[in-house]
């Protein structure tokens, strides 16, 4: 008799397609089954513990499992699981989203509900261009988006982001965005935030809004710049009167170290787009927040509405899971509490950065990141780190030669201090042998 598991993975070569996975590497892979998961570890069906280095792909903020999330999510499936937000309404949606906009930055009064941090992208876009369109601007159809920008892999996203690895082939599919040079090749961000705002005033009748990852791009390898450009990026935004978003998926909720990472720059943008952590990773579930400006050029009949609406838009269950989650960041000062693990995490990779060969060691909050080459996405160092992290109990997911963690903000010294080893460790061995 074969055992279950063996069973579930015969499955999974079977019928299952996975992403980002080419299918003869999946067709012969044994892919790491998990059967469980606890604060940061993932449980495999062995029982096995592996801490989870890679957050569930950056959403899993306060652990898995933690026993809030898990009695609201029971809370409300016992009430109701869904009803439309068309026409219907709901005390979760909207509580929610008074609660999203007391700690949102400032002016931004108004939430919309989708299902993804790629729906969130999309809808802003749309609110901007459909914005313009009816309120005397309709030649304002562009978008400008930084260089290595990630949003999403929607057709919509793919246009606005700039990650080639992903979205090259596409490009016949695509609306396209202005975007300045790479700070690879400009002589570094100052010069492209520069070159960003020099198209933003050439381009000032055509630009609907530019979209932007604040402070940390982690699709384009956990890259980091000051906040002070995006408050540079705000004054040409108001000088030109186009809106700014915010794709706050990736560092909204804590992840840079304060709720939002546009807060150290001291702005707002007008659009701002927050998934992963908004449900600490329990359900997909996302929200675009917009300014009462925004909102106000929606009115004037049917066919000025915004003309967007997903299924499960303000799912009750995601908008109770989204509350509780809100709520445990108060009631456990998840913000201040992850202050030390912060240092502790940048004191970490400070030292795997003075291994001969790691470079550019960098830390922000709860992210930390390393390169280990210049191949950049499809490097072969970080597949070599990720195969020895395993070995020392660690799950990685490597952006190529960028071997990064991102680990739950409420992740205890210990457990914190075994992935860092457990990263050290297979870093040091694999630059080693290099
Ligand atoms: C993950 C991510 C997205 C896309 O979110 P999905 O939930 O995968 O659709 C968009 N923007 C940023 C910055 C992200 O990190």
């Amino acid at each position: 008799m074969p055992r279950a598991v063996d069973d579930v993975a015969a499955l999974g070569r079977r019928c299952f397609w996975p992403p980002y996975t080419a299918s003869e590497a999946h067709d012969a892979g044994d892919a790491f089954l998990v059967a469980g998961a606890e604060g940061p570890y993932l449980i495999d069906t062995e029982g096995r513990r592996w801490l989870d280095g890679s957050g569930s792909w950056w959403c899993s903020n306060l652990g898995h499992g933690h026993p809030r999330v898990r009695a609201a999510l029971k809370a409300q499936a016992d009430r109701w699981m869904h009803s439309m937000v068309g026409g219907l309404g709901h005390a979760p949606a909207y509580e929610l989203a008074r609660d999203l906009v007391e700690i949102a930055p400032a002016g931004l009064t108004r939430v919309f509900y989708s299902d993804d941090g790629s729906t969130a992208v999309e809808v802003a876009a749309k609110m901007a261009f459909q914005y313009w369109h009816q309120n005397g601007r309709p030649e304002r159809t562009r978008f400008a988006a930084l260089p290595g920008g990630y949003h999403g892999d929607t057709l919509g996203t793919m246009s606005l982001g700039a990650v080639d690895a992903f979205s090259a082939l596409f490009a016949p599919l695509m609306f396209g965005a202005s975007r300045p040079p790479d700070p690879a090749d400009s002589g570094g961000w100052e010069r492209t935030f520069e070159a960003l705002f020099a198209l933003i005033r050439a381009e000032r009748d055509a630009i609907a809004a530019v979209v932007v990852e604040p402070v940390v791009q982690g699709a384009a390898g956990m890259r980091m710049y000051p906040p002070a450009l995006l408050a540079e990026l705000r004054a040409v935004a108001d000088e030109v009167d186009t809106f700014l978003i915010f794709d706050e998926v990736f560092t909204g909720f804590g992840r840079t170290g304060p709720m939002w990472a546009c807060e150290p720059a001291g702005v707002a943008p007008d659009l701002l787009c927050s998934a992963k952590g908004l449900s600490a990773g329990a359900l997909p579930f996302a929200a675009t927040l917009a300014t009462e400006r925004i909102y106000d050029g929606f009115r004037g009949g049917k066919a000025r509405s915004l003309m967007h609406g997903h299924t499960f838009c303000g799912n009750p269950l995601g908008a109770a899971v989204a509350r509780e989650v809100l709520a445990i960041y108060r009631d456990e000062a998840i913000l201040e509490r992850a202050a030390p693990r912060a240092r502790q995490l940048a004191e970490g990779f400070e030292r795997i950065g003075r291994i001969d060969g790691a470079r550019a060691a960098r830390a922000l909050g709860m992210v930390a990141a390393v390169d280990l080459g210049a191949q950049g996405y499809f490097g072969t160092r970080g597949a070599a780190v990720q195969r020895g992290a395993l070995e020392r109990g660690v799950h990685l997911r490597p952006l190529g030669d960028t071997i990064y963690v991102v680990p739950p903000l409420n992740i205890g010294a210990e457990p914190l201090a075994a992935l860092i080893d457990g990263v050290h460790d297979a870093v040091a061995d694999v630059l080693g042998g290099a």
